[in-house]
């Protein structure tokens, strides 16, 4: 994880947040690369659950929300960690994090310490809105973009015309206190979620919630992540949330070991349902093909960090490499093999000498390509080094431009994954690329 942190740090993928007020624990800024990525993996999951479905419509909620939605979601009395503090060296800990017998002998893991007793942490951002700070401005940074989809749920059927089944994407910011905030962006007190809920007929639940399932496995797949690399974790009883009828979670084998990655759940009508009784409104869909039927729709939920993907995408693409061909056994190069549709800069043009018009080819080709690729540019230094750099931002294609390009109008299309080049005409390349982008298979 320290080389993936630090990478990401070096290339512009990730930073520290206020890193020059010495940081803010919980928070990072996504840099040049970082943003790149991030938007991409958010539109590869959008296209996916939204432009794929004839019934799934987006929609993007705000932020801040009334405060009785909170209370109908069960939030404000459930979303709670149990937390302990050492008394000695003021370590904060998640009690379900620390070994039972530290637990149960009130002993700190870090120092040995005295542990206080075990209290209720509420993980929600909670401030006021306007001047006064009483009761009744209470305001709370949204700690999932679920309760946006939910209290929506009868506008978008409405305006969209939309029957059961039907799904609601969103892609958006969460925010939670988290007590512990470690492992780069895996736990982070402001993050972005991509999540779908789906609407389905009660007791067609458990069909639709085996379909997701199978959905969302497919989507890594699809996306080239390393399959050895993920699986399924269904929630015990005792893990099972007070909405869910049944939980999986996608886990992925991080640096630090197997962790939640995405979740699938089963939420019943418990959303609705509570929403109804909080607000009054009548929240039961009517079935017009089924002799205007009532009912509260069940909910399947498919629930993504969003800037949890970009740590494991960064993770499954990292790859230190010999390069054996050079014939130099201490040459290594570290390349970042992310999938072509998900690469920051898809394409890096790179003439082989600035002078005799080669750098003036170059960005006329850049040109030609940046409307549909995302590219870059480099001149300086030798090319083999050039070929390194763009290697660690895990741009799959360099396009060299030499003195061959001035006599026959064709470029070097050197591939990221296999180090190989091949000669192309200029004027076939925007095809070309796209055909590789489309047949692209990772080999290691
Ligand atoms: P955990 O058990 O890791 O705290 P959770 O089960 O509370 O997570 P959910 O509420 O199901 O998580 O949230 C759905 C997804 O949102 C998670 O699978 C994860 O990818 C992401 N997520 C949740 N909390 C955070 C966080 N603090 N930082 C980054 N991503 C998060």
């Amino acid at each position: 994880m320290e080389k993936i942190t630090s990478l990401a740090k070096r290339r512009g993928f990730v930073f520290q947040s206020s890193e020059i007020y010495g940081g803010q624990n919980g928070a990072w800024d996504y840099g040049p690369l970082g943003i790149e990525l991030k938007n991409r993996i958010a539109g590869a999951w959008w296209k996916e659950m939204t432009r794929l479905h004839d019934n799934i419509a987006g929609l993007d909620a705000a932020i801040l929300m009334h405060p009785r939605t909170w209370e109908a979601s069960g939030h404000v009395e459930n979303f709670t960690d149990p937390l302990v503090d050492c008394k000695k060296c003021k370590s904060r800990f998640r009690a379900d994090m620390i070994p039972q017998e530290n637990l149960a002998a009130k002993k700190c893991p870090d120092c040995g310490g005295e542990l206080t007793d075990t209290r209720k942490f509420n993980l929600m951002f909670k401030s006021h809105i306007g001047p006064a700070e009483d009761t009744a401005s209470v305001i709370y940074l949204r700690p999932e973009t679920a309760q946006g989809i939910y209290v929506n749920y009868k506008n978008i059927i409405q305006s969209n015309r939309m029957k059961i089944p039907f799904g609601i994407a969103q892609i958006g910011k969460a925010f939670r206190n988290e007590i512990v905030t470690k492992n780069f962006i895996f736990r982070t007190c402001e993050f972005e979620q991509m999540e779908m809920q789906y609407f389905v007929k009660p007791g067609t639940d458990e069909e639709w919630f085996n379909e997701w399932r199978k959905q969302r496995w497919a989507y890594y797949e699809k996306l080239g992540v390393k399959m050895d690399h993920l699986r399924w974790h269904q929630h015990g009883k005792d893990e099972l949330a007070h909405y869910a009828k049944d939980a999986y979670d996608i886990e992925y084998l991080f640096p630090m070991g197997w962790r939640e990655l995405e979740g699938v759940h089963n939420r019943t009508d418990y959303d609705l349902g509570r929403h109804a009784q909080f607000s009054g409104k009548d929240m039961q869909y009517i079935d017009q093909d089924a002799g205007s039927e009532r009912y509260i729709p069940y909910i399947i939920e498919t629930s993504a960090g969003l800037t949890r993907n970009v740590l494991m995408i960064l993770c499954d693409a990292y790859d230190e490499e010999q390069v054996a061909e050079k014939g130099n056994d201490d040459d290594w190069r570290t390349v970042l093999r992310f999938h072509p549709d998900l690469a920051p800069v898809t394409a890096a043009i790179l003439p082989l000498m600035k002078k005799d018009g080669l750098a003036e080819m170059a960005q006329d080709i850049r040109k030609e390509l940046q409307d549909d690729y995302a590219t870059d540019y480099d001149q300086s230094g030798a090319i083999g080094r050039r070929y390194r750099r763009q290697d660690e931002a895990g741009t799959p294609f360099c396009i060299t431009v030499d003195y061959q390009s001035k006599d026959d109008n064709t470029v070097t299309l050197r591939f990221r994954d296999s180090m190989e080049q091949v000669r192309v005409p200029r004027a076939e390349l925007a095809a070309r690329l796209k055909q590789e982008i489309k047949g692209y298979k990772r080999i290691k």
